[in-house]
């Protein structure tokens, strides 16, 4: 990860001092484990940023409550960086990415902070001037079971600019009560399998969390093991791509609670 391209060196003083005072939408920040994905389990600082891209909330979403930017209040950079204690850091949202300022907050969390940055987008959006200040891109493309579609073309520039140089991992929350959310998988394995084993992008599969019934751990569990299942048929069709079935850890340890 390139550091030394900071604002400071880019830009004059004057030009730093007012990034330092632009403003974003932020819903909450905390700090616990990563709980999904690749980096299950590492500490980190979240940032969570009000405002998300796509026409409704997903069905299963669990941070409805960022879905529309007027939810957020309204802190400067100077403000958001004085609240980031740990190098570990993810921006997530609603959908971060629909905030251009971002590309400062990553910018100036490098310089002060040479903070190590996640940002989990939900694929909609790229922004190629941030590409050079992130060190790992999580990209949720929406299934059909969500209520919201995706864009693949989207995920193809990702992975084509951002995974030689950033790690990059694709998360999808699979639905297996039917099999189209499975279909729909496939179709894209099938359709970016060069790339993805090129590029050794992580492929995440998450069960989901049927959010209109009340959380029970052993029905989680019974619907990780079907998903394990439909991560072992995709590993025997494409055995060189980084397949992985994941739970989301912080729903095991506190229920549907983001974080302790
Ligand atoms: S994209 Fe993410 S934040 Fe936006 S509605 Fe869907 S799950 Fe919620």
């Amino acid at each position: 990860m390139p550091r030394g391209d900071s604002i400071m060196v880019n830009s004059s003083a004057q030009a730093y001092q007012d990034a330092l005072n632009y403003v974003l939408p932020i819903s909450e920040i905390f700090e616990s484990i990563q709980g999904e994905g690749v980096r299950t389990g590492a500490q980190h600082t979240f940032i969570r940023i009000a405002g998300c891209s796509m026409p409704q909330p997903c069905k299963w979403c669990d941070t409805k409550f960022a879905f529309k930017e007027d939810a957020g209040r309204q802190l400067t950079l100077r403000e958001i960086v004085s609240l980031v204690h740990l190098r570990d850091v993810v921006i997530t949202g609603g959908e971060p990415l629909v905030h251009p300022r971002v590309r400062e907050l990553c910018m100036i969390l490098k310089d002060l902070n040479e903070a190590d940055i996640t940002i989990e987008t939900n694929g909609t959006i790229y922004r190629d001037a941030i590409r050079n200040y992130v060190d790992f891109f999580s990209i949720s493309p929406k299934l059909s079971s969500s209520g919201n579609t995706f864009d693949p073309r989207v995920i193809q520039t990702y992975l084509e600019r951002c995974s030689y140089w950033f790690k990059v991992q694709i998360k999808f929350v699979i639905d297996t009560r039917t099999d189209a959310d499975e279909k729909e998988v496939d179709s894209f394995l099938s359709a970016f399998q060069s790339l993805l084993e090129l590029s050794g992008a992580y492929v995440v599969f998450q069960p989901m969390d049927d959010i209109e019934k009340k959380f029970a751990l052993d029905e989680y569990v019974e619907v990780y093991r079907d998903l394990i299942e439909v991560g072992s048929s995709a590993t025997a069709k494409y055995p060189k791509v980084r397949i992985q079935c994941l739970p989301q850890m912080h729903k095991i340890l506190w229920g549907r609670k983001p974080h302790c």
